[in-house]
């Protein structure tokens, strides 16, 4: 069997309400396309009937997979077992629930031909049918987010997104436990185009992210990028030290005056600088933890787009791109 040009992986937990509309509205994009296709269907340990129904609908739409999770393991472990499991040249992530439009999956597509881009985002330009409190927390947590991984982390763009083969195998190669994708395929630093479009209103059924889900990703964000959280202890340690030299100061003057209990300055100065040095050297520890992490998340820190002398050997490497082998081509 050929390998297909695209995989579209969705993850899906609890859809059973929206399964028919999605199949009914994915199918003909992907048949217009005229290209060969798999949709890849990860069913992340879903309690109602969502397997059932792709088992159905897979008997008369051949392309459609259903990879089932054992129990529920969340979205970025749903993508991963999808990615990872896709056959395709090109692999397309989007969320079940028709809040990412497919249509935009051929203008995805066509713009990475094009161009001769690994990566196309889906950026959304428009969220007004999301609620106030779930506009305000992305606000918020793209802005961040933005800072800590940096200007190249597009902002608005969340899991719908068209990468290549290529991108792929590096993100396999990677061995991080808690990924989070919208930052981590940007970070790597492939060429990159977006599309924009209008996120539209779930079509059926509710969220499947709830606060807490929403919290966890915004902590393996945070924690993924940043050894911030580790410094903490640096400075809680150096605000005790100063507030300890701050101490020795009143203790004197309050010694010369004469109206300290004998042994409080001592004992208080103590206190405050053990607390000070163990903090800091709890920081300390931090750095050098931090130093260990980004080494263990073994991220590249380049990417080859072009070898002459290891020419033959890509060409032998089933590639879907219509750019040129011309290196110069490559963006
Ligand atoms: N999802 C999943 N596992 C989870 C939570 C969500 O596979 O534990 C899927 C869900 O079925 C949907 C996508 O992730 O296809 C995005 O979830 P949802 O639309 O509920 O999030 P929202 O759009 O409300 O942020
Ligand atoms: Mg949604």
């Amino acid at each position: 069997m050929t390998s297909p040009v695209l995989s579209v992986v969705i993850p899906m937990y609890n859809e059973e309400l929206v399964i028919s509309a999605l199949v009914e509205r994915l199918r003909p994009v992907l048949d217009q396309l005229g290209v060969g296709y798999e949709v890849v269907a990860v069913d992340d340990g879903s309690r109602d009937a969502t397997a059932q129904l792709l088992l159905d609908a897979g008997r008369s739409w051949p392309q459609l997979r259903l990879i089932r999770l054992r129990s529920n393991s969340g979205h970025q472990a749903a993508l991963t077992a999808g990615m990872q499991r896709a056959l395709g040249g090109w692999i397309v992530t989007i969320d079940a629930d028709l809040q990412d439009p497919p249509e935009v999956i051929a203008d995805m597509l066509a713009l990475a031909r094009e161009r001769g881009l690994d990566v196309v985002y889906g950026v959304r330009s428009d969220r007004s049918t999301d609620t106030v409190f779930k506009r305000r927390t992305a606000g918020l947590y793209y802005r961040v987010m933005r800072r800590i991984v940096g200007g190249e982390v597009p902002a608005q763009a969340g899991d719908f997104r068209l990468i290549s083969r290529d991108v792929v195998e590096v993100l396999r190669r990677l061995p991080e436990r808690a990924p989070v994708y919208r930052l981590l395929v940007p970070s790597l630093g492939f060429p990159s185009g977006e599309v924009a479009y209008v996120r539209e209103r779930r079509v059926a059924g509710t969220t499947k992210y709830p606060l807490r889900k929403m919290v966890a990703l915004a902590w393996d964000s945070t924690a993924n990028f940043t050894a911030a959280p580790l410094r903490v202890a640096t400075y809680l340690g150096l605000t005790a030290f100063l507030v300890c030299l701050a101490m020795v100061v009143l203790g004197m003057v309050a010694y010369a005056n004469g109206t300290v209990i004998p042994g409080w300055t001592s004992l208080f100065l103590a206190v405050w600088l053990l607390a000070a040095v163990q903090l800091i050297c709890l920081g300390l520890l931090g750095e050098y933890v931090s130093r260990i992490y980004r080494i263990v998340q073994n991220r590249p820190s380049f990417h080859i787009g072009f070898d002459s002398a290891a020419e033959p050997v890509q060409m032998e490497i089933p590639s879907q791109r219509t750019a040129s082998p011309d290196p110069l081509s490559i963006p």
